[in-house]
């Protein structure tokens, strides 16, 4: 007999939850739902994952790696356990959310509480690659205040740029004076110049005349 709350066997469950004690299926439902996230104010503060060594016991629950290098458990269901791998893919998919703050965040794939990404993965190309398309929206959206809350986490975004594109040719093409000035702020200018060739105010497709 399976566990139909976690959808898993008797013996994956015994994997999943096997670095502690071996539970009887009852056992594990009924610290569940003592331990069921409740919505409070804190839930949507970020918390830090716990990274846990991994073993033989323990097992990832997004694609059952027996094996994984580490693991994070979140601290808030404190049973969904996942391998960096996974966690990453999760972050570059549709994972990783910018909260209240500003901050990039992921959200728990079982119980959906916040979680802070490590420093680490935020060093990553794909994570960064992630955070910038999540900033560079709320530029073209005129959302100043988002973008300033996301410049206070991570001040790179503001001079990021990519060869056909960058924050400033965005707020440049938007004429948005305000968003002009916030990036400036943190260093962009209006002479940031594109490997195309092109500076903020011709940015549209439109290249420099020599
Ligand atoms: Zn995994
Ligand atoms: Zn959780």
């Amino acid at each position: 007999m399976g566990c139909e709350t976690h959808a898993l066997t008797p013996v994956r469950l015994s994997m999943v939850i096997g670095f502690k004690v071996m539970h009887t299926c009852d056992t594990i439902i009924a610290t569940t739902r003592s331990n069921m996230p409740k919505i409070t104010k804190e839930r949507k503060d970020a918390t830090k994952p716990t990274v846990i060594k991994a073993s033989a016991t323990k097992v990832c629950t997004i694609c059952s790696d027996k094996k994984p290098t580490a693991l994070q458990r979140c601290t808030t269901c404190k049973t969904s356990i996942t391998c960096f791998k996974c966690v990453k893919g999760w972050i570059v998919g549709d994972g990783g959310i910018i909260d209240s703050t500003g901050k990039f965040v992921y959200s728990c794939p079982t119980c959906r509480a916040h979680l802070n990404i490590s420093a680490t993965m935020l060093q990553d190309s794909d994570v960064k690659t992630q955070l910038y398309k999540c900033f560079l929206q709320e530029v073209k959206n005129y959302k100043v205040d988002n973008a300033r809350n996301m410049l206070s986490h991570n001040p790179w975004l503001a001079t990021e740029q990519t060869s056909n594109n960058s924050p400033m040719c965005v707020a440049a093409n938007n004429m948005h004076i305000p968003m002009l000035q916030l990036l400036s702020e943190y260093g962009a200018t209006m002479f940031d110049k594109l490997e195309i060739g092109c500076m903020p105010p011709h940015a549209t497709g439109r290249q420099l005349q020599p």
